[in-house]
């Protein structure tokens, strides 16, 4: 069976807990989080009916700052998983070293079997249910699967309606009509490229000689991808929840995302006209496709100990949370498959976010190549300081980012001192 994700990380923390000698009351206080919250949520339905969704708000660790993390809408959401986010969030800004911790929300629902405005209701409704324990030095949410921009301005103006005044920075990634960032749309697609292009460059590997395959074609995928091909890599296939495309050749990533951003709702890849030599493939198959780097961007558990031998790419670039197992990452670590991990190679978006929020604090806002430079030193700062660890003592890039950003949340727990 495919060991949970939440057990993946927290047997990934106990692991680390062990190699560093962390002090067992830390490693305590990592494996639970600080607060969660569930909510019920009823919205009247376009038909007049009432229906109750479940939605969940999880902080688990603030010692470095207030708590940062996405909001997912997914029929499979659940507690445990919004807890696995948490976790990793908290560990991912410590790797980027933004001043932040970690934090996730999410409502069980299927997005797809809802109409804008029942969206809509079900957003403000749970952004009024978890204000108690969200605020902009508190716990700041962002998009995640399933949610965008649209659904920020959203929660923005249902806290803003709450609260009588106009709270910008309650949320990040918000239309850029509202205080949202340039760039940040594009921010973690962006850090999946400029990992990726980093280790190539680490292991002298050619961008233009380098093949790819994506899982997941929305925010990250998407625009992981384009900005792929703009650095000379060749897209060999991608996939999203109706199914995936190839070409040996090389797909037209271009063409595919007009297709996808012809409408409001993204229309699926099944859908898309394809051109000479393209080929449809399944999701499976398409992980173990014969590739130089596979960039899973869809969602966890995706690599296990069932598939986690059959895959072919030297390389894979975590654009989704957790989308390897614990046990999976064993076996591709024992395979000498070089993995760069979620808490790293995704991080692009919460370092946009955190761009974000000062600029909104600042209320002063920056130009594109401001935003893209800043978040490249951050992301190549990271990236340097996960490969040298990891060369020093011989350990993955996961176990590398583990011992790092454990440490650092350690170290500001220490300084501040168990309260009372
Ligand atoms: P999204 O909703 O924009 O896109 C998700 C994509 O995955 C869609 O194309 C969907 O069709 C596809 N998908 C869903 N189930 C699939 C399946 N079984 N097989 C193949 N494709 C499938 O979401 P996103 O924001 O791109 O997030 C994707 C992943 O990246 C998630 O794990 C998320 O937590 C992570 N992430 C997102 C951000 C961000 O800024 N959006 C930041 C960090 C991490």
């Amino acid at each position: 069976m495919v060991q949970s994700f939440y057990e993946s990380v927290l047997e990934q923390i106990d692991a680390t807990a062990e190699r560093i000698s962390l002090d067992p009351g830390i490693h305590k206080m990592l494996r639970q989080p600080e607060r969660e919250l569930t909510v019920s949520i009823p919205i009247e339905k376009d038909s007049g009916e009432i229906e109750v969704y479940t939605g969940y708000r999880v902080q688990h660790n603030s010692a470095r700052g207030p708590c940062k993390g996405g909001i997912r809408y997914h029929p499979d959401t659940n507690l445990d998983e919004v807890r696995a986010l948490a976790t990793l969030m908290s560990l991912k800004c410590a790797v980027a070293n933004v001043p932040y911790g970690g934090a996730k929300g999410g409502i069980t629902c299927a997005p797809s079997k809802l109409s804008k405005k029942e969206l809509q209701r079900l957003t403000k409704r749970y952004a009024a249910m978890i204000l108690p324990i969200i605020g902009p030095r508190r716990d700041i949410p962002a998009p995640d699967v399933n949610t965008n921009a649209e659904t920020m301005g959203w929660f923005m103006d249902a806290v803003s309606m709450e609260q009588g005044k106009t709270v910008l920075d309650i949320v990040t990634g918000k239309p850029l009509e509202l205080g949202g960032s340039l760039g940040r749309r594009e921010a973690t697609g962006r850090g999946v490229m400029l990992t990726a292009i980093e280790l190539l460059k680490k292991l002298k590997k050619d961008p233009k000689k380098t093949t790819v395959a994506v899982q997941g074609f929305g925010n990250v995928g998407s625009i992981g991808a384009e900005l792929l091909v703009e650095q000379g890599c060749t897209i060999n296939a991608i996939s999203d929840v109706s199914g995936g495309l190839c070409n040996p050749d090389g797909l037209d990533i271009p063409d595919i995302i007009k297709h996808i951003n012809s409408k409001p709702r993204a229309p699926l890849l099944k859908d898309y006209k394809r051109k000479k030599g393209d080929e449809t493939i399944g999701n499976e198959e398409l992980l173990e496709l014969d590739v130089d780097v596979l960039v899973p961007a869809a969602l966890e558990n995706q690599i296990h100990s069932d598939n986690a031998d059959n895959i072919k790419a030297g390389i894979i670039v975590e654009g989704a949370n957790g989308p390897v197992t614990k046990k999976g990452d064993e076996i591709l670590a024992e395979r000498g498959t070089y993995v760069i991990p979620d808490i790293l190679a995704n991080s692009g978006g919460v370092v946009v976010s955190y761009f974000e929020w000062v600029q909104g604090i600042q209320s002063f806002f920056w130009g594109v190549n401001e935003v893209n430079e800043n978040l490249k030193n951050i992301m190549l700062k990271g990236f340097d300081d996960v490969w040298n660890i990891s060369k020093e003592k011989k350990v993955t890039l996961r176990d590398a980012a583990f011992i790092l950003s454990i440490k650092k949340i350690a170290k500001a727990v220490e300084l501040r001192g168990i309260f009372p």
